[in-house]
């Protein structure tokens, strides 16, 4: 099993088959909104890879994209578990907070950049996009 992951409260753990398609760093708002004035870090995967136990809460908001954007979390403890676009249902873009240390992976590509704050300091060697990226690639 590549990887493992928990909530903070561990009513909620992951079980991950398959590597990464792509792991993000996202510096919009509502990704700021989330993860306290930070960017989320996400691993995005297939995702029939990633079998979850435990009941998750969930909550819809729309994107500037005109799609649909679902953040899963742990009702009980707050955690945030993976978000998921109507557009893209066959990934889940995990948390990094989420997965198993040591899982020994960073964030690829910036997104979003036009959006963070301007105490943030982005890794110039990352490939940065200032908005939304192209879709990442269809797996196989
Ligand atoms: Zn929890
Ligand atoms: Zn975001």
């Amino acid at each position: 099993m590549p990887f493992s992951g928990r909530c903070a409260c561990g009513q909620i753990t992951l079980a991950i088959s398959g590597k990464p398609i792509s792991t993000r760093q996202c510096w919009c708002r509502q990704c700021q909104q989330i993860a306290a004035g930070g960017p989320t870090n996400n691993a995005i995967f297939k995702a029939d890879e990633v079998a979850i136990a435990g009941t998750l809460a969930a909550a819809t908001w729309p994107a500037a994209s005109g799609n649909t954007l679902t953040y899963h979390f742990c009702p009980s403890c707050g955690s945030q578990i993976y978000g998921q676009s109507s557009a893209r249902p066959h990934l889940k873009t995990v948390r990094f907070g989420a997965l198993d240390e040591p899982h020994g992976l960073k964030p690829e590509i910036a997104i979003w950049t036009d959006e963070a704050p301007t105490w943030a300091k982005i890794d110039p060697a990352m490939e940065q996009w200032p908005q939304q990226p192209p879709a990442p690639p269809t797996p196989a």
